[in-house]
């Protein structure tokens, strides 16, 4: 009898997580990972190389650290959708992909809600071509100051004052010291500008750890502006303050205003919002019990207030021990296990040595919460990369 094909779309925290689980299980099926890189990317550290304080190497590892040849087979290529009647993954430039069981974890996009010119001159921080970008681009807008001195060059604005607006920021506000020695460019003239449409910044956070991440990063340079982005074009972002529509001159906008699932999902038919489907307690697909979707393409409903759970790392991976447990059961025709979230806590950097943050109920600011921040991203690495991959990328130390 031939055996089943079980396949993994994404090597993600979710997609990653589950492969490793399910190797050490053993199954009695063939396992696919597939994946447009042939590498994990540490998706929680890019706004770090988005500032250029650190290096895509350093965030990224090579999948052959985790796949077991023997029992996995990786193919390298982009997701087009899914037929879920056929039970076949369509991809660019390769064959469809027959699969008996399936896991979707293909993770986030920008999200622009329709703001004009956004496609086209806003940044993202999304993935590894992403971030480069914005680094590269923040290094270029440094340079043509050089030639004709004028001040949106050295401007970079951000929109949205959330979780990854305020890691970023933190990053940049080291980053841009260096950047004016490198470039020998006016200091005076360099600003940071944060536009948001509410006063209230880190809305996962309590008041007062918002407060202090603003205080901390306006103490560092960042100015922050009131107003909701409502189009973009070459150098300049227009944006409602009341009634009016005011313009910000800046050579440099970095969107982070909002985020949706994988466009696969929705090219693929699933019922869905914003590219997540409303998965079921044991995160199989409504209709489609051979089908589970977890990380940012999914939803579970936090049953304290009815609403889905943020999308974090930290949730994808859970739902990846679920998933993994979950698929091997399937395949024994044994019954699946709900999934049940455990919140740990979250810690938001502001630049290296600084962070805010709550772990197990515990609110935390400034170097503890930095080190801890350092403990949850080393700790995520071993779960997922193990132990040698730890060693590779030295990360037994917390100045990493
Ligand atoms: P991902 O980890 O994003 O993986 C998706 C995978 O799918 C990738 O390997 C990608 O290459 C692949 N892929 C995508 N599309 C295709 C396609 N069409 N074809 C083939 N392959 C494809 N969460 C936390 O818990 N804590 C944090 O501190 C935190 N900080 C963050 C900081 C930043 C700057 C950002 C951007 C996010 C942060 N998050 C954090 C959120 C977290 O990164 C995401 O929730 C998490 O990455 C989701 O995991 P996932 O498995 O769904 O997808």
């Amino acid at each position: 009898m031939t055996k089943k094909q079980m396949v993994i779309l994404g090597a993600g925290y979710g997609g990653l997580r589950t492969l490793k689980k399910l190797q050490k299980m053993k199954p009695n099926a063939d396992l696919i990972l597939i994946d447009k890189n042939n590498y994990h990317c540490e998706t929680t550290s890019l706004h770090e190389v988005a500032a250029g304080t650190a290096d895509s190497d350093e965030i990224c590892y090579s999948l052959n650290l985790v796949i077991d040849r023997k029992q996995t087979t990786f193919i390298q290529g982009t997701v087009q959708y899914v037929d879920k009647e056929a039970r076949r993954v369509f991809l660019r430039d390769h064959e469809p992909v027959a699969y008996d069981y399936l896991l979707v974890g293909l993770g986030f996009e920008p999200e622009y809600f329709g703001i004009k010119g956004m496609d086209r001159y806003g940044l993202s921080i999304a993935d590894i071509p992403s971030v480069t970008k914005i680094k590269k681009h923040i290094e270029n807008e440094f340079k043509k100051w050089k030639d004709d001195h004028r001040q949106e060059h050295l401007v970079v604005a951000v929109g949205g004052a959330g979780f990854t607006s305020f890691e970023f920021l933190g990053e940049l506000t080291q980053r841009i010291p260096k950047l004016i020695t490198k470039f020998q460019v006016d200091s005076s003239s360099v600003r940071i500008q944060c536009i948001e449409p509410t006063p209230r910044a880190l809305p996962m956070f309590n008041r007062k750890l918002a407060e202090y991440g603003a205080h901390k990063l306006s103490e560092s340079g960042v100015e922050f502006v009131i107003g909701r982005v409502s189009g973009i074009d070459a150098g300049q972002i227009y944006y409602r303050s009341g009634d009016q529509v005011k313009t910000l001159q800046a050579g440099t906008f970095v969107w982070t205003g909002g985020v949706s699932g994988s466009s696969v999902v929705r090219a693929s038919g699933f019922a869905q919002r914003r590219g997540r489907v409303a998965v079921n307690d044991d995160l199989s697909v409504p209709g489609h019990p051979e089908i589970l979707i977890i990380g940012d393409c999914s939803a579970v409903i936090n049953p304290e207030d009815g609403r889905p759970y943020p999308t974090t790392a930290q949730i994808a991976m859970q739902q990846a021990d679920c998933a993994a447990y979950n698929l091997n059961a399937m395949l024994e025709d044994a019954p699946t296990k709900p999934f049940v979230f455990k919140f740990m806590g979250t810690v938001c950097s502001l630049g290296r040595n600084d962070a805010v943050g709550e772990i197990m109920g515990r609110k935390l600011k400034g170097r503890p919460a930095s080190i801890m921040k350092k403990v949850i991203e080393n700790r995520s690495l071993a779960k997922i990369g193990g132990v040698e991959t730890m060693m590779k990328k030295g990360r037994f130390s917390l100045n990493k």
